[in-house]
């Protein structure tokens, strides 16, 4: 049985406040993509990509859409391989409307949403990769249980930077 989540979540902004300064938005629609696909996942990891658009003062990024797991992605407990299955169209498709890659997310079954070292690698791998065209991109993990309490996290990878956001209540 999967328990799909019934109720809209809430938006959530992530901010950074020093000198550098970052703003992360993430649509209820993502949030619940990520809810539900670890809902199904159970104990295992599961992910995908993120796509939305960058806003036009500083830095900001509004991520619109997480994607389920693509296709032939493989995981366990403590690991999350993502194929590329179909993402190249639907990243096409997305451009149409003005929308990009933005990043990953990935789902920690029971775990803090704290990036592990190999996640760091892997982000700045997507950073100096050239055929991502996204030299700054977003790592989102979603912690926890989908049904019981979940915690997300997001990280920006940028200028060699690991860049730790706060969530920023939007009232
Ligand atoms: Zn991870």
């Amino acid at each position: 049985m999967v328990a799909w989540i019934a109720a809209m979540p809430e938006p959530i902004d992530f901010r950074t406040d020093d000198d550098f300064t970052a703003s992360i938005w993430i649509s209820p629609e993502a949030i619940g993509t990520m809810l539900n696909a670890a809902s199904k996942a159970g104990r295992r990891e599961t992910g995908g990509i993120l796509i939305g658009r960058y806003g036009p003062e500083g830095w900001s990024a509004d991520v619109v859409e997480a994607t389920p797991k693509p296709k032939g992605s493989r995981s366990g407990r403590c690991w999350f391989q993502r194929s590329s299955f179909g993402l190249a169209d639907l990243l096409e498709r997305r451009w149409g409307e003005g929308l990009h890659y933005l990043g990953e997310w990935h789902f920690h079954p029971g775990n803090a949403p704290t990036p592990s070292n190999p996640d760091i690698r892997a982000m700045r791998r997507v950073a100096s990769d050239e055929a991502y065209r996204c030299p700054a991109p977003i790592l989102v993990i979603l912690g926890g249980s989908p049904k019981y309490e979940w915690r997300l996290s997001a990280t920006l990878f940028r200028d060699d930077r690991v860049v730790t956001m706060k969530q920023h209540s939007l009232e």
